[in-house]
């Protein structure tokens, strides 16, 4: 029996410290992109923007539309999504005969779709 406590002993601590790694590494990122965020909860909770970001776990909610993700990649997209083209990278505009709508590369963005970080 003893052994069995072992082993889920260590399990416990192998995914805790996962955890303490997740919550570093995506901490670190935000800082390196200049995000900027309010650290609750000594780091564990952190509002970047309009999230609530978990960075242990990656988990991220957007409390105004409470649309949730997951990954800290996944959320600096959202955060420097173009506000001019929604992320899409691109408009439409009129053909030059003015008759068809065409996609038009978004000139805010470049058709990058997410705002660049100026340095
Ligand atoms: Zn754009």
């Amino acid at each position: 029996m003893g052994d069995m406590g072992d082993t889920f002993g260590a399990m416990r601590q192998d995914s805790q410290r996962r955890r303490i790694k997740n919550l570093d590494s995506s901490t670190k990122l935000l800082i390196e992109k200049g995000i900027k965020f309010e650290s609750k909860n000594n780091g564990i909770h952190l509002i970047v923007e309009d999230f609530d970001f978990y960075p242990s776990t990656g988990l991220f909610k957007n409390r105004k539309t409470g649309k949730k993700g997951r990954g800290v990649f996944s959320l600096i997209k959202q955060i420097q999504k173009c506000k001019s083209c929604n992320g899409r990278g691109y408009g439409y505009g009129y053909s030059e005969y003015g008759i068809a709508t065409i996609r038009v590369a978004c000139p805010q963005c470049d058709g990058e779709g997410i705002t660049r970080t100026k340095k």
